[in-house]
């Protein structure tokens, strides 16, 4: 509804700041939330990351370590049957020894193979010849040695390969392994006939069945389940990052525990492609977020900057004295401002979405709806050229105003509407009227100071057409005294010569009578007010009624009047009372001027003729012509100001009031001096023209 989006009720500037602080804290919150989310959310996408390829890592070494268990098995029942093997033929021990030693040659794990009776007696025994082992021979032969007398009981027990627990035996260079018995019982017929016992090198088991699959990075070894360590195979390179996978090696008498380590880096920020993948995402959000923010705070400066250039406009607006008023292109008001609404005294919620307004005078709403149709079909008014209208308050009472209208354009070029400027110009009309009618009592006043001036010389004027009167009245009424005498013999023709007298007489005193009343006719036409109007007069006219009046005054200073009037003159538009009175005070003036004793010449043109056109309007120019005393120029500069005068009995008002009345009828009025001496007074009308008549 409204273009401007200014409601009329707009926030208080008051209340600005404090919801302008509420609007940016709230949205300062909701970055910072979506700031913190981002953050946990990539955090945790990393952390949720390096897990998951800490536990792929795991995975594999629970893998490795389950395939290395599983080598082990694989090789200790292989040796066991091995072991059987040994015995298969025949009871020689030397053969057997020669077998037994063959066998440890291939089997680096072992280290000693035995056969024993089924006393535990030994019968034959080979050794490894890769390692230089301090065999307790004597505890061997006498049949004592603890962890072989344990094992092949266990295994007599169970009635198949035992396994001992791991006892530490020394080296012959100093050092010493942690080595482990095997006991196989040889049954014959049932019966137990003698044992096999194997020792294995756990070091060297690990060595034969784990370390071809080892890395380097990865470190495997036997513990006991408490987890004291009993053979390692190092890893040649130690990461800060430790993963360690256990698996039980469950042999019959015996449990071991394969321990597997895993070194790696330390636990990267970018452990492998996934992570490195979901950072470079993080790092392309959080830059996002970065442009984002940046955009908001561009997007705050600029609301700020939008905030204020409303409520500067707003200011600006409710300051206005010149009501606005907007209209979409169907009519309907959709923005007003303040000062409309008190200029027609309705509210904005009266004004917004209608058509016909409320202000429009009923008498005058078919005008004012053809107008508004006019300017909704395209017509625009000139720009800056403004129209009167009168509108209707709400009270009833209509005023004038001036309404300026302009088209309405928003941001994209289109054209959305009318705009219009109203301006109340009652006070400027009663302004108007009151001025007029002070100018026309001034005229009034001046005229009626002319005919106090002009009493004076009528009185005197008129005495001599009454002095006749009285005079040809006496002598008639004296021929009627002779009549009343009888008359005498032959006195018809005195008779007839006394009436013709009489008739004279009486003619003169009509004639003296005719003479009186034209002078106080003239002067009473002068005085009469009347209204200003325009008529087609011509210049010949205007003169002809100024000359009595003037004649008056010039026979008083003895003054000789002349007129000069061009042939073939156009008649000129103006107002004649005016312009009789404008004349009359030029003439005054120059008579008054040439009424000094020095001045003997004296005499008065009156002349016109047609001006010199400028323009292609044809003037006529009036010219009042003395041989006075002339202008001084301190007496020039202020010649058209109301009240200056240089005469005693003057009211100053004379040339200001010509000025006015010549301007008013669009002419131009100047003086200039006249040669040799005086002063020319000159005024221009226009003439008429027929075209003229229809305007
Ligand atoms: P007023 O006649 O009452 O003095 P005006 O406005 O008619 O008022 O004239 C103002 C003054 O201008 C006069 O007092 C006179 O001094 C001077 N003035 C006007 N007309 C003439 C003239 N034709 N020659 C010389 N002085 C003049």
């Amino acid at each position: 509804m409204n273009p401007l989006n200014l409601s009329p009720t707009a926030a208080l500037p008051a209340r600005w700041p404090w919801r302008r602080w509420r609007t940016a804290w709230r949205r300062w919150s909701l970055w910072s939330l979506l700031v913190a989310l981002v953050a946990s959310m990539l955090i945790t996408m990393v952390w949720l990351a390096g897990r998951y390829e800490a536990s792929q890592v795991q995975d594999k070494l629970e893998r490795d370590t389950a395939n290395a268990v599983a080598d082990i098995r694989a090789a200790l029942n292989r040796n066991l049957q091995d072991l059987q093997a040994l015995n298969a033929s025949d009871n020689d021990p030397a053969e057997w020894k020669a077998r037994a030693a063959e066998l440890l040659q291939v089997r680096r794990e072992l280290m000693r193979v035995e056969s024993r009776d089924a006393d535990l007696h030994i019968r034959a025994h080979a050794e490894t010849p890769y390692r230089n082992v301090q065999w307790e021979d004597q505890l061997r032969t006498q049949n004592t040695h603890p962890e072989a007398v344990l094992t092949c009981t266990h295994a007599r027990r169970l009635n198949g390969p035992a396994y001992s627990p791991s006892y530490f035996q020394l080296l012959a260079e100093g050092m010493g392994t942690e080595m482990m018995e095997v006991c196989l019982p040889l049954t014959q017929s049932g019966h137990i006939v003698g044992f096999v016992i194997g020792t294995y090198s756990l070091q060297s088991l690990l060595i034969t069945q784990v370390s071809k699959n080892l890395p380097r990075t990865q470190e495997v070894s036997f513990t006991e389940p408490d987890g004291t360590r009993l053979a390692l195979l190092g890893a040649s390179w130690r990461g800060t990052r430790m993963f360690t996978a256990q698996q039980l090696l469950d042999l019959p008498g015996s449990t071991l525990v394969l321990r597997m380590d895993s070194w790696h880096r330390a636990p990267s920020v970018f452990p492998n492609v996934l992570t490195a993948l979901v950072t470079l995402m993080s790092i392309a959000l959080v830059s996002v977020v970065a442009v984002l923010v940046r955009d908001n705070r561009r997007r705050l400066r600029a609301e700020r900057d939008l905030g204020d250039a409303l409520a500067f406009r707003k200011a600006m607006e409710d300051s206005l004295v010149t009501g606005l008023r907007a209209r979409d292109l169907q009519g309907h008001i959709s923005y007003v401002n303040p000062a409309f609404c008190t200029m027609v005294g309705f509210t904005a919620e009266e004004l917004l979405g209608q058509s016909i307004a409320p202000y429009w005078p009923p008498e005058r709403a078919d005008v004012y709806t053809r107008r508004r149709d006019s300017r909704l079909s395209g017509h625009a008014p000139p720009p800056r050229e403004g129209h009167e209208s009168i509108f209707m308050r709400k009270d009833g009472t209509r005023f004038p105003v001036l309404i300026f209208e302009a088209p309405l354009i928003n941001a994209q070029g289109q054209h959305t509407g009318w705009m219009s400027a109203f301006i109340d110009i009652s006070e400027q009309k009663r302004m108007e009227e009151i001025s007029r009618a002070s100018q026309e009592r001034l005229q009034a006043t001046a005229r009626l100071a002319t005919v106090g001036e002009m009493a004076s010389l009528l009185s005197h004027e008129l005495t001599q057409p009454l002095a006749a009167i009285s005079s040809y009245a006496t002598g008639s009424l004296n021929m009627l005294a002779d009549g009343d005498t009888p008359p005498a013999a032959g006195s018809e023709a005195r008779l007839h010569q006394q009436l013709q007298d009489l008739r004279m007489a009486m003619e003169r005193i009509s004639f003296q009578a005719d003479r009186a009343g034209r002078v106080i006719k003239s002067v009473r036409d002068f005085v009469r007010r009347r209204d200003q109007s325009r008529e087609v007069v011509q210049a010949s006219e205007l003169i002809d009624a100024v000359l009595p009046l003037v004649s008056l005054q010039a026979r008083k200073l003895g003054v000789r009047v002349a007129t000069e009037i061009e042939p073939g003159l156009p008649p000129v538009l103006c107002d004649p009372t005016m312009i009789e009175q404008v004349l009359l005070n030029l003439a005054r003036n120059g008579m008054q001027a040439m009424d000094s004793p020095e001045i003997v010449e004296r005499e008065l043109l009156l002349r016109v003729r047609r001006a010199a056109a400028s323009t292609r309007r044809s003037w006529v120019e009036f010219a009042v012509v003395d041989g006075g005393s002339g202008i001084p120029q301190h007496v020039a500069e202020q010649l058209f100001t109301p009240f200056f005068t240089t005469r005693d009995e003057g009211m100053g008002l004379g040339l200001s009031l010509c000025r006015t009345v010549v301007e008013q009828h669009g002419g131009h009025l100047q003086h200039s001096p006249h040669n040799p001496r005086g002063t020319v007074f000159a005024f221009t009308l226009p003439a008429h023209a027929p075209a003229q008549m229809g305007q």
